[in-house]
């Protein structure tokens, strides 16, 4: 199988780099060993969201500008400020060519709901989440409801209502709680640990029963302006369904993203893959990529664990295998390992230094900060020094930067994603001329 460009991950990193090679003509495979960190994540992208001292980031873009300008290797510097503003626009454009419309706040960050009831500040959320129309109704200062699903154990109304109030922002709101129910679930004696959001979204990429649970939400609601309830409204069909209730219970249903597997995250793994699909990207799925060969800094071939000897080739690559997370990164007693290549990492040797003694420390732990080493063109180093000149890295594999610490863990997988790509579709052109 030979390829202009071959992608090892299947993560928000990967989908967003083959989309843009796919969407230049270049022939562009994916191989994805299994779920990405998209299906444990809020569904909400984080472009930048904290200080080191966890006060909020409102302006992203100011920020990474400073850390552009004080981290020359953090992977925000390696993209530069005009990639990442082109980057967001292009994910935005092409999430919605997929089916799913993200909200942004101009250039400043706005707050989701997490399921305790804590906001979150991020760049990109998906309508059902917020958008303008919330945005305007929140200046009334509204009354909200927070409801779940009666035996739904994956979000408890009072507790996200009892954080909620703790925050500034809804200190002096009216929040009130309750409980809809499911007609088919009611009906059937079931083992509650099978009873999660994903059963619920099943159930709502059907319009079936769209009447019954509007009705019982306008009427927990109690006059409500908002209802805030865990994600539901479906993986596919989300756009209508989201529609309809609105025109049936009028008022504003927003979700708010639940335990793993999130549906918010699984509808951002949807969208994509399907815009990728319809761009003629090839997506093989259950496979790893276990080694290949670098022939004088070249990538030669990788073969995987699936199809044993038999050798993918490309002309260029990208590795976007994510982190310790994914496996894209191992850690053994006292070794740390990329876990493809061994290319050479960021990282601190002596053990006792990989973690924080804290486990919520403020810092976060030094480990989150490991990944793969690489030169400005997000080429990375073998272990003797050598960089892989048509091997690009990409997303959470890559090291020096703190997802978790900054919040800015989406922005720097689509970021380097769409960076990569930009290299590989310019080295193409150069190479053809
Ligand atoms: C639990 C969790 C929650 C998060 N929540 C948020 C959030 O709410 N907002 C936000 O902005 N960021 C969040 N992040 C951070 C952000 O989601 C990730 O940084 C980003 O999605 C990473 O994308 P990625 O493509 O680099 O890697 P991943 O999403 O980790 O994907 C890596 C992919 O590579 C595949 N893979 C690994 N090894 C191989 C191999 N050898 N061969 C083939 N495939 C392989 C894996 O199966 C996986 O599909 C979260 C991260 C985690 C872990």
């Amino acid at each position: 199988m030979n390829y202009d460009c071959l992608i090892i991950g299947g993560g928000l990193a990967a989908l967003t780099c083959g989309i843009k090679c796919a969407g230049s003509g270049l022939r562009t495979g994916i191989i994805s060993g299994g779920m990405s960190a998209l299906h444990f994540s809020s569904g909400s992208i984080d472009l930048y969201g904290y200080e080191d001292d966890r006060t909020i980031v409102y302006q992203p873009f100011e920020k990474i500008e400073k850390i552009i300008s004080q981290n020359p290797l953090h992977p925000y510097a390696r993209c530069g400020m005009a990639i990442i503003q082109e980057a967001m626009r292009f994910f935005k454009n092409e999430a919605s060519c997929g089916g799913l419309e993200l909200y942004h706040n101009e250039e400043s960050n706005h707050f989701h709901v997490s399921t305790l009831g804590t906001i979150k500040p991020t760049y990109f959320s998906q309508r059902s989440v917020f958008n303008e129309d919330i945005k305007e109704a929140f200046r009334q200062r509204p009354k909200i409801a927070l409801l779940s699903f009666a035996g739904f154990r994956d979000f408890f109304p009072k507790l996200a209502a009892a954080n909620l109030q703790k925050s500034s922002l809804f200190r002096h709101l009216e929040i009130i709680t309750g409980e809809v129910i499911l007609p088919m679930y009611s009906k059937t004696a079931r083992n509650p640990h099978e009873f999660r959001s994903i059963d619920i979204a099943r159930i709502f990429d059907s319009e079936r029963y769209i009447t019954n649970i509007a009705e019982q939400i306008k009427k927990a609601s109690q006059g409500a302006v908002f209802a805030g309830m865990p994600a539901f409204i479906g993986i596919t069909n989300y756009n209508k369904i989201y529609r309809r209730l609105r025109e049936l219970t009028g008022i504003f249903v927003y979700e708010i993203p639940t335990l793993p597997p999130s549906i918010l995250g699984m509808r951002i793994d949807d969208a994509l893959k399907r815009r990728f699909a319809e761009l003629g990207g090839e997506f093989i799925a259950g496979d790893r990529i276990v080694g290949g060969e670098i022939i004088d800094g070249s990538l030669d071939h990788v073969h995987t664990e699936n199809h044993g000897t038999t050798r993918l080739r490309a002309r260029s690559y990208v590795l976007a295998t994510g982190s310790f997370f994914s496996g894209g990164l191992t850690s053994g007693f006292n070794i740390l390992r990329e876990s493809v290549f061994n290319l050479k990492l960021f990282c601190q040797q002596e053990r006792n230094t990989w973690y924080s003694p804290r486990f919520l420390s403020t810092g976060g732990h030094p480990f989150l900060a490991f990944g793969v080493e690489t030169d400005d063109n997000l080429h990375p180093f073998t272990q003797d020094g050598k960089t892989v000149e048509n091997l690009f890295c990409a997303g959470a594999v890559l090291g020096h930067y703190r997802p978790i610490v900054e919040g800015c863990g989406g922005g720097v997988a689509v970021s380097t994603g769409y960076a990569a790509a930009k290299k590989i579709i310019d080295a193409c052109r150069t190479s053809s001329q």
